[in-house]
Formats: structure tokens, C-alpha cells, sequence
């Protein structure tokens, strides 16, 4: 019987767990201590710590299953993605390791046992390759796994030994290849193990980490050697199903059905159409895992490259016909195939599918819009025989239709255009610049290069804060000016310091870090703020008010208490009002941001409507409800995989360590949390939300006062309505009574105006119309009036028209310091007169500008001075 993916997920791991190896859960895609590193692509990513002896993880053998990304960076092959057999965006690593436990032998004798007896995998048709050098690798192969020698491949450098970096540890590998017979691939009689073609297929790397290489590049042996190892499950799940692509296989077929019953479409019949297909199925499972583990489409970092999956995969669908959002529905698919491997899935299904129809709909609005200018524009470049389509269209496109440079390529790639990169480059380098002022980075920087080389020897602080604001016999481990090491520092220069232990908090988890005092003999530091750059210490930064401070001297750590009080209460409040939000929004709210300082607090979350004022108000309600319960906060420590399965709420993309805190309070709220928080939730005292928005789509913000800051801010609000309530003369809750009169007052009195200046511009025509008098045969009104606004003025025109039945009329009016002309020439004469040309000759003599059309036109001026002598020089040309 033939195994589904899952049963070969299982053996393995099974496999393996027989061998003593810890079965370890995968890690995030959101690699947890790497900023350089975009997704996790690895198995052994979360295991980086241990290879390097900087992490003891309890066990020395671990295997794993792990999720892995490969999409982002500029040689990503997304393109490749849905045309071949093997490419994916996301796919799972099985691996087993060993921390200076076993080696070679038994990576060798356990890789091979897995395949020929567990997968059942025939040994004539696999392959071995090893490093050119790697006697030992051949002899194990070769002696005692019984491989014949002319089955065994000698490989360079490049395929077959493996840098961690420039430096440090790396050693040769060894691959297991598979041969799908003479009738895949090149098909050419001398396709071998070296053809590049898809005959031979790598299904497992094992990796015989076994050398430290230094700066001149010589390999000295490392003491305990590593083993790291990695198979794709896709693959191995294609060879084992006999099947010439993963696409084939019970991993994606699921989602191919469901592709084909929306589209109405069968898989297999078209190629064009099966590349569709195969797209969605591969991008569904993507973005799936990308969102599930925290990530959210946006304009940069891993938001983007979700963003450009997902939109890559909606623009497939339309090429299928499908007309309406539906990758919402095959994430679905996927969160049903593999939920019982990854459970946090089912979890979080509703937000998965929310946010992917989300983001499905924003693109529908202008996806139609943005194809229909790209082919206008590639119709015009065919015709002009072009095939470059330029930088500025590639990227009007990104900027206004939302498509991705690659979406773009991948459009007109089939009518033989490419983009020009370096002109979207530049667009987009200009638009960057523009932006520059309001950018905001994704929130990782580097770790400097002096922390980490603190760390490396052996730098460490204790956080002892919970307990208490104070700590004496703190001892100085580490002294940092201008972000160089150094020994000491002295009075009125600036420094970071680490101590052995500190009450300090160090900005974390969006709370902000403490400040205070660090005092000892003969010195004294004031403490402006408290950082944690690196997981290991924590960094206190500020200047010295006296003395000199030297690494190694013992000093007494002062926490200003007023300020991690107040710090505590809006901790507290964001944990409850998350509560409060999931009590009466729904269960899919989820943490997305969060900023706690001593002033206020700022808590950003999923949801996919409007707040009502309505909705907002009972969230207050039930938040301060549970403050004034005054039950206590607990907190506990758990094994990471024990904290999740109490339910506490966890923040998608923190990364945990292996033991976690949680903090409780009552039946109301359980968070997976680091912060320092309040006794009883009583000490919050008022909880007052000040603000609420949308920050992006999908994502809203509230912010919100606690404590003394609430009470100032009610006494705010309650002041600026007394305030108003003195001018009514009137008790403050008739202010808006008040105020409505008012308005209504108002808007009655400015209807009498209008009406008012009406029936007196009608009496003033009358007089005017006496005025008027005729030159040459047309009859002219020139006048002067007191009219300032110029609605009126044009109203008076009129009728001032239609009183004169065939004729000119110039009007002049001073508003202030600005003058006015209007001129207007009766239908009959239009064909002589052009009332704009008129009014464009004499606007300059009023110190203005003016036009118009050839029956009305106006103009304004500065030198209302000058009006009569306008209305003088108006006479003289309707003489001419
Ligand atoms: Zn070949
Ligand atoms: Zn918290």
C-alpha cells in the first residue's frame, strides 16, 4: 500500500525517535534570533545555538519536521514556481541532528536503513554522492552499507561541502540521489548523476559538520562534531507515490480538486492552465503558513512577500476564469489537510481566511483596472516594436494597481517583454526618498557589533525586577562609550552599562524600559533608559553625574518607582482591554502591536470592520469592570509547548524561548508575557479609551489612558465642556442642547441674509439700469458697486442681464483690500463681444488676473484703487 504524505512525515520522525532523537515541533517561519534571515529555510535554523555549543537544549539528538519559506530576497525563484515539478514557496524539511553526539556512521547507516527499509525505496536505483576527500564517508558507504563503489560520486567544493559562513564551523556532505529511470529528464543516452537534468533527484543531504575554519582558511577539527541533515517530504513523498511531480502527490491534490471545481476546469488538459493550477496549489499552502505564523501582507519585509504570493496567486485564478475571491476558501483546503500536523492552524483558521479574503478584495478593485492599462501599454510597445516595458509604467503599476514588479513580469512574460529594472529601480528609489521622512523599518535592527562580541564572551544579566525596584551588589560587567568596549567612565560622559543582575526592565515586548539611578562608591549614574539588544543582557543607558565608574566595581540599582508604576498599570490595562476587545468583537482578534510607556497605551489588532461608538463603549465598560474586581495578577512559568496548550493567549510573531511566563488575571485574561505588571488590578484604576483607528487594512489601533493619567484626562475633557457651558451660561450637560440651538439659529439667520441681499440687489438694479447708455450702437452698463462676495456680484449680473435684453455689463466692487471685476455680454452681441477677451484687458489695471467665457467672466485684483479708472478704460474700448 502506497503511504500518504502524513504516514511519511510519521515514519520518519518515528523512525528517528527509536534512534533516541527528542522530536522537536518546527520553529515559526519567522526565524526567532536572525534578522539577516528572511524565512526560516531550514531545518537546523532553530537549532543554530546548539551547533555553536552557545545553547544547551537538554538533549544532544533531535529530529524534526520543519516549515520552510523560500520566496523572498532578489534571486527568488518565485518565477519557476507553478512551471516545474519541484519548486515551491513553501515546503517541509524532515531532519535529524546530532549536537557532538553521534557522526558519520550512524547519519550514514540510519539515512540508508530509513530509506531501503522504512520507505521501501529499491537500493538499484539510488545514488551516493560524498565530498572528493571524504575517504571515511566513502569506506562507510562503500564497506559497510554494501554500496557499490562505482554507485558512489566524488563531488567539489561546491556541491559537496558546506560553510556555515566566510568562517566557522562547516565539513563535507554526502547526498543520496534517486533515479526516475532513462525516460525523465534530458532523455540524451548519456544523462548521468553530474546532468543537471530532473532524472536524478537529491532527496537527502546529510551534512558531516566536522571542521572550524579560520580566517586563512584552515580547517582545524572540531572536538565534537555535528550532524545536520535534510530531506524535502515533498520529494521523498513523489518518489515513494512514484510520482514524476510533488504536484501529484496527496500533499497538493486536495487543493488541485478544489482548484479545478472553482474553475471548472480539469487539471492536465492544458498546459498553460495547468501552470495556474499549480500556483494556487502551491501558493495556498504558503500563504496559509505565512499568515498562521503572524505575518501580515504589507508593503516591505516578509509583509510584502506575502503580498506578492498571494496576489500572484489571485492573478492565476483570473487567468482560470475565476471571477470571485477564493484563495480564502483554499486555505481552507489546506488548514483541513494539515491541521492534524500543525493544530495551531485550526486555531487560527478564521483569521487565516479572513485576512486572505481581506487582501483577495483590496486587489479585485484594482486588478481589472491595472490589466487593462498594461495591455494598452504592451499593444503600443508591440507596435513600436519594443520588448522593454519601461521602469516608470512597471512601477505605476506597483504603486497605484498594487502589482508587484514580478506579478508584472510574469504578465507580459508570455508575450515576450521584460521590465526595465533599473528605471523601476529608481522610481521606486525616489518614491523611498519622498517617504523618507515617515518611514518606519520593520523594527529589526542589527544587533551591533559590540553586543554581540559581548555576548560571545560570555556576557550575561539576570533580570531580578519582578520582585523588586532595587538591587544592591549589582557588579559591572560591561561598559560601552560610543558602542566600543571600555574599561571605565567618567563624570559628564554618556555610556551603556551591563550589570550581573538588574531590577531594570529593558524595552521589550512594546513595553518601554525603566529609568533611574545606578550608584556606588564615589559615583553615580542616572539611568535614561534601558535597552535589551540581544536576548542575553540587558543594557543601561545614560551619563555619569559624578565619579568614575570601572568594569567590575559593585553598585546599587535604583528603578524609578512612580514611573515602572504607572509603566505596570497600562501593561496591565493592554492585557485587559484585549480581553475586553475579544468579549465583545470575537475571537479573532489578535495582538498585532502594542507600545506601553508611562503615559498612555497603544494596542494594535486584527479586525476586519469598523468599530462602533456603540462597540467601543462596552469594551471600556467590561475592561473597567475587571479592574474593579481587583483580583491578582499571577504569573507562571511554563515549558513553552505546555503554555500554549493552557490556551493563553500568545502573540503570533513573538518569539518565545523554550520556557515562557504566563500572566493571569482571574478568568478574564492569560497571556503568554514578559512584562512587569500590577498586584491586584485594582492599581490600574480607570482604564479610558482616547482614540481608535484603522492603521492599515485589517488592522486597527486604540489607545487608551490609565491611572492618574485617566483621571487627568476626564478632568481635560470635563473642563473644556464647563469652559463651553460658561459661555451658555448653562449647567454642562445642556451644552449640546445648547449648541444644536445654536447651529440651527445660525443657519436660519444665513438663509435671511441671502434673501435679504437678494431683494436688495434687485432694488439697487433698478436704480443702476438708469446708467445705462449706448456706445456705438450697443447698449453699456458700467458701474461701480458695494457688493463683496462674489456669488452675489454674479447674481446681481444676471439680472442686470436680463433686465437690459441686449447689451454689455461691466460691474465693479471692492471686497477689503481685493477688487472684483465681472463682465457679461448678452447672447445677440456674443458673436462680437467675447466677454473673457474684455475682462483679460482690463484685469491688469486692478492689479489681477482674469478670464472667462465669451457671455460671463470675472477677474480679481489688489488695487481696488484703480476700479474706477477700469470701468473709465472699459468706456473707451466699447467707444473704439
Ligand atoms: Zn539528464
Ligand atoms: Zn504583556
Amino acid at each position: 500500500m502506497t503511504k500518504t504524505g502524513n504516514e511519511i512525515r510519521e515514519s520518519f520522525l518515528k523512525y528517528f525517535e527509536g534512534k533516541g532523537h527528542t522530536l522537536v515541533t518546527s520553529s515559526s517561519l519567522i526565524p526567532k534570533d536572525d534578522p539577516t534571515l528572511l524565512f526560516t529555510n531550514a531545518g537546523m535554523v532553530q537549532f543554530k545555538n546548539s551547533f555553536l555549543g552557545l545553547e544547551n537544549r537538554g538533549y544532544t539528538r533531535a529530529a524534526s519536521c520543519q516549515k520552510c519559506a523560500r520566496a523572498g530576497g532578489k534571486h527568488n525563484d518565485l518565477e519557476n514556481v507553478g512551471v516545474t515539478a519541484r519548486h515551491h514557496t513553501f515546503f517541509e524539511m524532515l531532519g535529524n541532528f546530532s549536537f557532538g553526539d553521534y557522526f558519520k556512521e550512524e547519519a550514514i547507516a540510519w539515512a540508508w536503513e530509513y530509506l531501503i527499509d522504512v520507505a521501501k525505496l529499491p537500493k538499484e536505483k539510488l545514488w551516493i554522492t560524498i565530498f572528493q576527500d571524504d575517504n571515511e564517508a566513502f569506506e562507510i558507504w562503500n564497506k559497510k552499507m554494501k554500496v557499490p563503489h562505482d554507485r558512489i560520486v566524488r563531488m567539489g567544493e561546491k556541491s559537496n561541502f558546506w560553510m556555515m559562513g566566510e568562517t566557522g564551523p562547516c565539513g563535507p556532505c554526502s547526498e543520496i540521489l534517486y533515479d526516475q529511470g532513462k525516460d525523465t529528464g534530458c532523455r540524451r543516452p548519456q544523462c548521468d548523476v553530474h546532468c543537471d537534468c530532473d532524472r536524478h533527484l537529491e532527496i537527502w543531504n546529510l551534512v558531516f559538520t566536522q571542521f572550524d575554519r579560520d580566517e586563512s582558511g584552515k580547517l582545524t577539527p572540531l572536538p565534537k562534531p555535528n550532524i545536520d541533515t535534510g530531506m524535502g517530504l515533498e520529494r521523498l513523498t513523489a518518489v515513494i507515490q512514484s510520482k514524476k511531480s510533488n504536484y501529484d502527490t496527496d500533499l497538493f491534490t486536495p487543493i488541485i480538486r478544489f482548484v479545478e471545481k472553482t474553475a471548472g476546469i480539469a487539471y492536465g488538459k492544458n498546459a498553460d492552465n495547468d501552470i495556474s493550477i499549480r500556483v494556487i496549489a502551491d501558493h495556498s499552502r504558503a500563504i496559509t503558513f505565512l499568515i498562521g505564523d503572524g505575518i501580515t501582507p504589507s508593503n516591505e519585509g516578509r509583509g510584502y512577500v506575502l503580498r506578492r504570493i498571494l496576489r500572484r496567486a489571485a492573478r492565476h485564478g483570473k487567468l482560470l476564469g475565476i471571477n470571485k475571491p477564493f484563495l480564502n476558501q483554499s486555505a481552507q483546503v489546506v488548514i483541513d489537510m494539515m491541521k492534524g500536523v500543525y493544530p495551531d492552524l485550526a486555531e487560527k483558521a478564521s483569521f487565516i481566511t479572513k485576512m486572505i479574503l481581506n487582501e483577495e478584495q483590496r486587489f479585485m478593485e484594482t486588478l481589472d483596472a491595472g490589466l487593462r492599462i498594461l495591455n494598452e501599454e504592451t499593444a503600443a510597445l508591440k507596435k513600436a516594436k519594443q520588448s522593454i516595458l519601461p521602469g516608470a509604467l512597471v512601477f505605476k503599476l506597483y504603486d497605484t494597481y498594487g502589482f508587484p514588479a514580478d506579478l508584472t513580469a510574469d504578465i507580459v512574460r508570455h508575450d515576450g517583454f521584460t521590465l526595465d529594472s533599473d528605471g523601476f529601480e529608481a522610481e521606486m528609489e525616489q518614491q523611498r526618498e519622498r517617504a523618507r521622512g515617515a518611514w518606519k523599518g520593520s523594527g529589526e535592527e542589527a544587533i551591533a557589533d559590540c553586543y554581540l562580541k559581548a555576548s560571545s564572551m560570555g556576557v550575561i544579566s539576570e533580570f531580578c525586577g519582578y520582585e523588586g525596584t532595587n538591587k544592591s551588589d549589582a557588579k559591572v560587567l560591561a561598559i560601552f562609550v560610543d558602542g566600543n568596549p571600555a574599561d571605565s567612565v567618567r563624570e559628564g560622559q554618556k555610556a551603556e552599562i551591563v550589570l550581573d543582575t538588574t531590577p531594570f526592565y529593558g524595552e521589550s515586548g512594546g513595553q518601554t524600559g525603566d529609568t533611574g539611578y545606578l550608584e556606588g562608591t564615589g559615583f553615580n549614574f542616572k539611568i535614561e533608559d534601558t535597552k535589551r539588544p540581544i536576548d542575553k543582557f540587558i543594557v543601561h543607558k545614560g551619563s555619569v553625574l559624578k565619579g568614575e565608574i570601572k568594569a567590575g566595581v559593585k553598585a546599587q540599582l535604583i528603578v524609578d518607582e512612580e514611573r515602572r508604576k504607572a509603566i505596570a498599570a497600562n501593561h496591565s490595562g493592554t492585557h485587559i482591554l484585549q480581553a475586553a476587545l475579544k468579549a465583545v468583537l470575537g475571537d479573532h482578534i489578535k495582538q498585532s502591536g502594542s507600545l506601553v510607556n508611562a503615559l498612555r497605551l497603544r494596542f494594535d489588532f486584527t479586525h476586519f470592520a469598523k468599530i462602533s461608538d456603540e462597540e467601543l463603549k462596552r469594551v471600556e465598560t467590561i475592561a473597567n469592570d475587571m479592574i474593579r474586581k481587583n483580583v491578582p495578577v499571577k504569573t507562571e512559568i511554563y515549558a513553552l509547548e505546555d503554555a500554549l496548550k493552557t490556551g493563553a493567549t500568545a502573540v503570533f510573531d513573538e518569539k518565545y524561548g523554550a520556557t515562557v511566563r504566563i500572566v493571569k488575571m482571574g478568568e478574564m485574561s492569560m497571556e503568554l508575557c514578559g512584562g512587569t505588571h500590577v498586584k491586584q488590578t485594582g492599581d490600574i484604576g480607570l482604564l479610558k479609551v482616547v482614540h481608535e483607528s484603522a492603521i492599515a487594512a485589517g488592522v486597527r489601533r486604540i489607545e487608551a489612558v490609565t491611572g492618574r493619567e485617566a483621571l487627568t484626562h476626564v478632568q481635560k475633557a470635563e473642563e473644556e465642556l464647563k469652559k463651553a457651558a460658561g459661555l451658555f451660561k448653562a449647567n454642562p450637560l445642556e451644552v449640546f442642547d445648547r449648541t444644536e440651538n445654536i447651529l440651527k439659529q445660525t443657519r436660519e439667520l444665513e438663509k435671511e441674509i441671502e434673501t435679504l441681499k437678494g431683494k436688495l440687489a434687485a432694488r439697487d438694479s433698478g436704480d443702476l439700469m438708469n446708467q445705462a447708455h449706448v456706445i456705438g450702437g450697443v447698449k453699456v452698463l458700467a458701474a461701480q458697486v458695494s457688493i463683496a462676495d462674489v456669488k452675489t456680484l454674479r447674481d446681481f449680473g444676471d439680472k442686470l442681464r436680463d433686465k437690459l435684453e441686449s447689451g454689455i455689463i461691466l460691474l465693479g466692487s471692492k471686497a477689503g483690500e481685493k477688487a472684483m471685476l465681472l463682465c457679461m455680454v448678452t447672447k445677440d452681441l456674443a458673436a462680437k463681444y467675447h466677454a473673457g477677451n474684455i475682462i483679460k484687458e482690463l484685469a491688469p489695471l486692478i492689479g489681477g488676473s482674469g478670464g472667462g467665457r465669451p457671455d460671463m467672466a470675472q477677474a480679481g485684483g489688489t488695487q481696488p484703487e484703480n476700479l474706477s479708472e477700469a470701468i473709465a478704460y472699459f468706456e473707451k474700448l466699447m467707444a473704439k
